[in-house]
């Protein structure tokens, strides 16, 4: 079974990529490769550029193949905000309750069929060489609601509505979520090419 460093410091992202890559592959975080304090810089302008940038530094460090997800939330009315930024949508140290605030105080008084939104998520890989990247996309549709609704997954899931299920990504649990979601789409596609390769 092959080894894939994780570049991301976010347990639930990880969690999530576990549990979707499943047991045909060995997918290990940033502190179980010793990379403990290492801080990432994020500074790209698309999420492809970023998850590249994630990877690749990771990859620099360690040598070992490496995948990164870089992924975020594009909301229509709000001309695809907060996209990159999503975040640090409430500021750089912002909570996931500080962004949900701030987004739903930027839609307030918008109309349900004018909330679209979708969430967007982009996986680099590189398994030998700094040159050779392979970014795999996901994304998944849904509406921005009004008020949180659901305790599972992470993020903006208790606002973000999946109209096939009638309900929250933090309503519909983690593995209804991991079968529908941006970063399994993403993921799928990143399986399917090892599998052909
Ligand atoms: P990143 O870690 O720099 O890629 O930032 C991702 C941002 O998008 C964070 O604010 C996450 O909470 C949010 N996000 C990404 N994926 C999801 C998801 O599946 N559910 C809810 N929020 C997500």
């Amino acid at each position: 079974m092959k080894t894939y460093v994780l570049a991301s410091q976010n347990k639930h992202k990880a969690n999530e990529i576990k549990q979707i890559l499943g047991e045909d592959f060995n997918i290990i975080t940033m502190d179980e490769a010793g990379l403990e304090n290492f801080k990432i810089i994020e500074d790209g302008k698309t999420f492809e550029e970023n998850a590249s940038k994630k990877a690749s530094q990771v990859f620099e460090k360690l040598g070992i193949p490496t995948i990164a997800d870089d992924s975020g939330l594009c909301v229509e009315y709000l001309g695809g905000r907060p996209g990159i930024y999503t975040a640090r949508f409430a500021g750089e140290n912002a909570t996931d309750e500080m962004n949900i605030n701030k987004l739903l105080s930027e839609l307030e008084g918008v109309e349900f069929e004018k909330r679209r939104a979708e969430f967007v998520c982009a996986i680099a890989l590189i398994e030998r060489s700094l040159a050779d990247i392979k970014i795999f996309k996901g994304i998944c549709p849904g509406y921005i609601i009004t008020e949180r609704r659901g305790n599972s997954g992470f993020g903006y899931d208790p606002v973000f509505y999946y109209p096939e299920y009638k309900a929250t990504l933090a309503e519909i649990g983690d593995n209804i979520k991991n079968k529908i979601s941006h970063r399994y789409k993403a993921l799928k596609n990143f399986s399917e090419y090892l599998k052909m390769s």
